[in-house]
């Protein structure tokens, strides 16, 4: 399987990117699919190993390893390979509900684990599949499916975001009569409004919704269950209800005057902002010429660090309270590599400030407000102590600084769903 040689004839190839300056102009998908030759090059590095912990979801010292819906990741590599395209898209299709979707935005849990990584440099994954896929659409290989067998079963998921389509998908290939509940104007969930447009267009999300809807589904938007519908109305209208609501209640900054004006949460300031330029109206939380923090050090912060970017803001500064990691990987394969990683908005916001914006083992101390709003804060340096086998932060003395702030931006996680 695959080509013998292909992974110590190939180096890994990372998909061309738009300058940094020139993508913060726009919203738009700013990587370049590779060509078709580099593309089959890159599946023929995959070695198809005895045991591909790249499919193999499990655990490794407590942290998720390999691709947590097992896909079947050699057998579609080597098919790419082969340029049996429409073979590999149907081992694909298998296992993965969207692989537009992970495609885009999925960690690629898979590449960390690659056994090619052990010396070398992961197999590229995450883009084979979104090759695949997209190959999939162009040439209609992926059609509605228009023949499903009813089972006389009602059933309707609150929450369009990837799990509530996932659960709508597979229940409606079963049989069941699905509808789905939406408490925004557009479906999607998180990949319509918490995800930037730059990281998925939301036209790919629309393809799908719109697949759906020809399969039978039924989506209603603009519903809120608990409020515009009772759940005991759906009770008696379905034969059963998924919750499929997400997580996306904020962790909130335990700090005296957290509710000021200038003081946004990730998913707010990004679902607004996609919504502003879907709909073609200014921007509610234009940051042009303001100085912004972001706190937090995840995935969403640094889509405010890109979104920030691309409002070009006077200064953007990340707090990040962890220590800064090392350059080189500490941990042994097959664990998620431990190393400094700079993602795509980091990236941008860097080079846009000429210097990392990222300040380690940093937290706010103090927010600072004249007439009602946000002017700056003081920030501290802090360490974690381990002490009669507890965790805790510690301050740091005399690490007290002050910095302006026209918009805060808290990034600290989530801690359950919203109601
Ligand atoms: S990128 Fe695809 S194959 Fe890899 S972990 Fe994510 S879903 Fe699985
Ligand atoms: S671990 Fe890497 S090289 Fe091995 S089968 Fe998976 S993708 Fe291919």
């Amino acid at each position: 399987m695959g080509k013998p040689t292909g992974f110590f004839e190939f180096q890994r190839k990372n998909k061309e990117e738009l300058d940094c300056l020139k993508r913060i102009e726009n919203f738009n998908d700013f990587h370049i699919p590779f060509d078709l030759k580099t593309q089959q090059e890159q599946a023929s590095r995959c070695m198809n190993c005895g045991v591909p912990f790249c499919q193999s979801a499990m655990k490794v010292n407590n942290k998720n390893v390999g691709c947590p819906l097992s896909n079947l990741i050699p057998e579609w590599n080597h098919l790419i390979y082969l340029g049996l395209f429409e073979e590999a898209y149907k081992r694909l299709e298998k296992t993965a509900p969207f692989p537009e979707f992970t495609g885009n935005v999925c960690p690629a849990l898979c590449e960390a684990c690659c056994s090619c990584s052990i010396n070398t440099e992961s197999v590229s994954v995450r883009a084979n599949e979104l090759f695949l896929i997209e190959k999939a659409y162009e040439n209609s290989w992926i059609k509605p499916k228009l023949d499903i067998k009813r089972n006389g079963k009602k059933v309707c998921v609150i929450g369009s975001g990837p799990s509530g389509l996932a659960a709508a998908k597979r229940l409606n290939d079963y049989g069941f009569k699905v509808t789905v509940y939406e408490k925004s104007d557009r479906f999607g969930g998180l990949l319509m409004y918490g995800i930037p447009n730059m990281k998925i267009e939301k036209r790919i999300v629309d393809r799908r919704i719109n697949l759906l809807k020809e399969e039978g589904i039924t989506f209603i938007p603009n519903t809120k269950v608990g409020y515009d519908i009772a759940v005991d109305d759906l009770y008696e209208e379905y034969d059963d209800i998924i919750f499929a609501c997400g997580t996306s209640l904020a962790r909130p900054l335990a700090l005296k005057n957290n509710d000021v004006e200038g003081i946004l949460y990730a998913v707010d300031f990004l679902s607004s902002t996609t919504k502003c330029l879907l709909d073609g109206v200014d921007f509610k939380y234009n940051l042009k010429d303001k100085n912004v923090i972001i706190v937090g050090g995840g995935d969403t912060a640094n889509d405010c660090c890109a979104t920030a970017a691309r409002f070009k803001a006077k200064s953007i500064t990340e707090l990040e309270i962890t220590k800064e990691p090392p350059l080189e990987n500490t941990l042994p394969w097959p664990n998620y590599p431990n190393k400094k990683k700079t993602d795509y908005g980091v990236l941008e916001a860097n080079t846009l400030m000429g210097h990392d914006i990222r300040k380690y083992q940093t937290t706010i101390d103090e927010i600072v407000v004249e007439n009602g709003k946000i002017v700056g804060v003081y920030i501290k340096k802090v360490e974690f102590v381990f002490e009669n086998g507890k965790t805790k932060i510690q301050n740091i003395e005399n690490t007290r600084e002050y910095l302006p702030c026209d918009c805060l931006i808290i990034a600290m996680g989530f801690i359950g769903t919203k109601s």
